[in-house]
């Protein structure tokens, strides 16, 4: 695969929320590929493909949100307010969950260096949770002070995928060593992940997922650059090694119509169970949750604790005056689980991604530009609908038992 293809595959798996849709396990008793993995069954493209309910009358919610994009990435620098020492962790575009223990990791390096075993976290978002239980296990006692806890925080309205380089920053001005520093975050996090894959609720695991296209990929990027890219940095070369290579699929092989077809592999984060794990740790390990809504920085001077991390995501461009914020709006249909299906596809500007808390479905726009600059956070139904009905066309198109291509 030449590199522009490769680029087009992870563009368009990226198409999933500004998230790549990607897969695969083993399992017990089968074979790698048509096997069972806690009860569902690993697609094989072999076999007759599965039906997916892409009806409007099976949404049963329709999320948005706000990325939390900064042309310079990742906010990780230190400040005082009055005597307390803060430490940023908030701005990390569409990779938030991604990125979530890499950047925490450095957040927490910075908060325990000065000897203070006492943690005020501010916000119980990814880079809250990750942030708190990073500073657990290092021998910390942590209160997270936040106005809103999992499920109502804007990371559970995210695709749930690995997607370390989505939005993330500019290429435009960046310092020389941003590249390097979100290699390291994003190992890290990789790394991290790890040990949740397994586990009772699977808040982590792999799924394979199919970028389909009715041209080459090589073009559909192209077209993608030709609709105005705003420079985002694509940093997917340098972590290439971390996730299977995408492999094309040739024609006769697969159920599906188009003639371009490639499957790659990708950790998925079943947000409400991932979540409701972190959440757990936390308490377990003695944490405490107060519910707070702070409006400016001097509030925090009032906390107790004089070491804190700021995790406020998209909350910290009005808490800290932060301009740099840009929100990148998204928005996700959620249409009632299938627990057979366990892939992810995308498919002219829609991915969609099957989760154990819901089937995703979301249009990506024509580019990774969309819904830049646009705070609106109010769900839009007709949106969610034209998306599913995207899938729903390609599926009757599907080579299903009984039935030949269209
Ligand atoms: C549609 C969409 C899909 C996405 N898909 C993915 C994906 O698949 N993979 C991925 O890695 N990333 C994805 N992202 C990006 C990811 O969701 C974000 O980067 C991430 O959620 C940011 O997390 P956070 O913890 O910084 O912020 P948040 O989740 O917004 O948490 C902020 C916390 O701070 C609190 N807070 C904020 N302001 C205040 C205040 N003034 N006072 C008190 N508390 C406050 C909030 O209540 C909350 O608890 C997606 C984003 C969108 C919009």
């Amino acid at each position: 695969m030449n590199e522009s293809s490769r680029r087009t595959l992870l563009a368009s798996l990226a198409a999933l929320g500004g998230a790549g849709l990607v897969a695969g396990c083993a399992s017990p008793g089968k074979s790698l590929v048509g096997g069972t993995l806690a009860g569902r069954r690993r697609y094989d493209p072999l076999d007759p493909f599965p039906v997916i309910r892409a009806q409007a009358d099976r949404i049963f919610r329709v999320t948005t949100c706000l990325r939390p994009f900064r042309a310079a990435g990742p906010r990780l620098d230190t400040e005082r307010v009055g005597d307390h020492l803060v430490v940023h962790n908030y701005g990390h575009g569409g990779s938030g969950w991604s990125l979530s223990w890499g950047s925490s990791s450095i957040a927490v390096q910075k908060a325990l260096s000065g000897g203070d075993r006492d943690i005020g976290v501010i916000g119980a978002g990814a880079l809250g949770m990750t942030s708190a239980l990073l500073a657990q296990r290092a021998g910390a006692r942590v209160t997270i002070y936040a106005r809103d806890r999992p499920p109502h925080v804007r990371s559970s309205r995210a695709t749930g995928t690995w997607s370390p380089a989505s939005r993330v920053a500019l290429e435009q001005g960046l310092p020389v060593d941003f590249a390097g520093r979100w290699e390291d975050m994003c190992r890290t996090s990789f790394s991290h992940f790890q040990s949740y894959l397994g586990l009772a609720g699977t808040p982590v695991e792999w799924t394979d997922r199919y970028a389909l296209s009715d041209i080459p990929f090589h073009e559909a990027h192209a077209l993608r650059d030709r609709a105005g890219s705003p420079g985002f940095v694509d940093y997917h070369d340098r972590v290439r090694d971390l996730t299977p290579a995408p492999v094309d699929l040739p024609a006769g092989t697969h159920p599906f119509p188009t003639p371009f077809v490639r499957r790659s592999e990708s950790l998925q984060f079943n947000i409400a169970s991932l979540s409701d794990r972190l959440t757990n740790e936390f308490l377990a390990a003695g944490g405490r949750f107060e519910q707070a809504e702070f409006h400016a920085p001097y509030d925090l001077a009032r906390l107790p604790q004089k070491t804190l991390i700021n995790a406020t995501g998209y909350g910290a461009r009005a808490l800290w005056r932060d301009e740099s914020i840009v929100p990148v709006r998204g928005q996700l249909a959620w249409l009632i689980p299938q627990p057979e299906l366990q892939f992810g596809i995308s498919y002219r500007d829609v991915g969609l991604l099957s989760r154990r808390d819901g089937i995703i479905v979301q249009s990506s726009g024509v580019n990774d530009f969309a819904g830049y600059n646009d705070p609106n956070e109010q769900p839009d139904r007709a949106e969610a609908e034209a998306a599913v009905r995207v899938i729903a066309a390609l599926m009757d198109r599907i080579v299903a038992p009984g039935r030949t291509a269209a």
